[in-house]
């Protein structure tokens, strides 16, 4: 007997109240788009659970699929069965004989939601218990710590059979909390940020800045690679690509050497802030560790942040860079990541940036220049590619997304 259907609970998401129809609208359309290559496979949405419907596809697959998904606290493979004692028994044997080895220990925990059903919850747990002891060898009951625990669910449409549970991914579904810019070089830890901000259900777009011909095509692949991987998540990102040469040539002309990288920093986040205006984001995202680099003092935020009130949230701000590597090695960024390819920032690094720099210095370094339409050029110029998942460095505006 095969799995017929996959049953996944929400965890988080269930206590959230009114909102919980939105929640469980986000969580559908993110399964739906990461599972969109298994056509066969239907879902059923519920207020306190849904229902993978195969239809043939491949269980083991499908669960690859759900793993990664933001608000799925848990899921099982299930067998549906007709609420009949003979069905139910013959699908409680066929599953189990699948999953046991001799000598393991079980329990049959029973739940009836249908309360006209025929027996309760103890007698569900007795009789099937009973049945699988005398249909299977060796079998012993252990009710603390069972090898193998048999989940009978008696439904008012039907019964429902299973016997593992995995653990989701966690978190809340992505978009469910609004939506954010996520500054995205070609690093280690930004794409670590964005990842923790998907976790926390934000749909986030990814903001890079390119400057050719300093910055080669292989660094934009790399960017478009990361966010691909990330597109894993949420079925899709939006990565616009800011050209941003003639800016940096500008800086570098105007700006006391040892002020560039404020400058530059400062501008990159009144980009990013206004492409976060017209996309209707509500923050921005970037993947700064306190003290990591010249740029990540806590003078220098100070200094950087005062071009924008947007809120800016920082997943990484207080984590150890080994930690922000297990996790980038664990979502699978960290080999991307760590390509050689030179990024807009690296190119122009001064010998000695500020690591103290200040608000009033920079101001009046800035002041010689009109940035303004050269922002304004940037944004209106700015590419806009839609990653999916598995088709990386194709552009595709403008289509319809699902
Ligand atoms: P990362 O590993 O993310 O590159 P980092 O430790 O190298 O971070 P910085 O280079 O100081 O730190 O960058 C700090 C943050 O600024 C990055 O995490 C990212 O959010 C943003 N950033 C830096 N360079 C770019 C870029 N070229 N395009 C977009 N955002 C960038
Ligand atoms: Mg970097």
């Amino acid at each position: 007997m095969n799995y017929d259907r996959i049953l996944i609970r929400y965890g988080e998401i269930s206590t959230k109240g009114r909102n919980r129809s939105k929640f469980v609208d986000k969580l559908r359309l993110s399964i739906k788009r990461v599972i969109a290559d298994f056509p066969a496979a239907k879902i059923e949405a519920g207020r306190d659970r849904m229902y993978v419907i195969l239809n043939g596809e491949s269980a083991e697959d499908v669960i690859g699929r759900l793993r990664s998904i933001f608000g799925i606290q848990s899921f099982s493979p299930a067998v549906k069965t007709k609420k009949d004692l003979e069905s139910m028994k013959a699908a409680a044997l066929s599953l189990f004989n699948r999953l046991h080895t001799e000598g393991q220990t079980f329990k049959v925990t029973g739940k009836r939601a249908d309360k006209s059903f025929e027996l309760d919850t103890n007698e569900i747990n007795h009789f099937f218990g009973g049945y699988l002891l005398q249909n299977v060898p060796n079998l012993k009951v252990d009710v603390r710590n069972p090898d193998i625990n048999l989940q009978i669910e008696v439904r008012k449409e039907a019964a429902y059979l299973s016997a593992e549970n995995i653990r989701g991914a966690g978190g809340l579904p992505v978009g469910s909390s609004g939506k954010a810019m996520l500054m995205l070089s070609g690093g280690i830890d930004s794409p670590v940020a964005g990842y923790l901000s998907m976790k926390r259900g934000l749909e986030v777009e990814a903001v890079h800045f390119h400057s050719p011909p300093f910055t080669s095509e292989r660094a934009k692949q790399k960017v478009i690679d990361l966010s691909e991987k990330l597109a894993f998540v949420g079925g899709f990102m939006a990565l616009h690509i800011v050209p941003f040469t003639e800016i940096q040539q500008t800086i570098h002309k105007q700006v006391p050497e040892n002020y560039t990288m404020t400058t530059t920093r400062r501008i990159m986040l009144r980009i990013t802030d206004e492409l976060r205006r017209r996309h209707e984001g509500l923050a921005i995202i970037t993947g700064e560790s306190l003290g990591q680099v010249a740029s990540q003092t806590l003078e220098s935020m100070y200094t950087i942040n005062e071009v924008t009130n947007t809120p800016i949230l920082r997943p990484l701000i207080t984590m150890d860079k080994t930690d922000i590597i297990d996790l980038a090695l664990q979502i699978e960024t960290h080999e991307i990541s760590i390509r050689p390819y030179e990024d807009c920032c690296t190119v122009f690094v001064p010998a000695s940036p500020k690591t103290k720099p200040r608000r009033e210095k920079v101001q009046y370094y800035e002041s010689f220049t009109d940035f303004e339409p050269l922002i304004e050029k940037a944004v209106n110029e700015t590419e806009l590619l839609i990653i999916k998942p598995g088709m990386s460095k194709e552009s595709i505006e403008g289509t319809d997304l699902f």
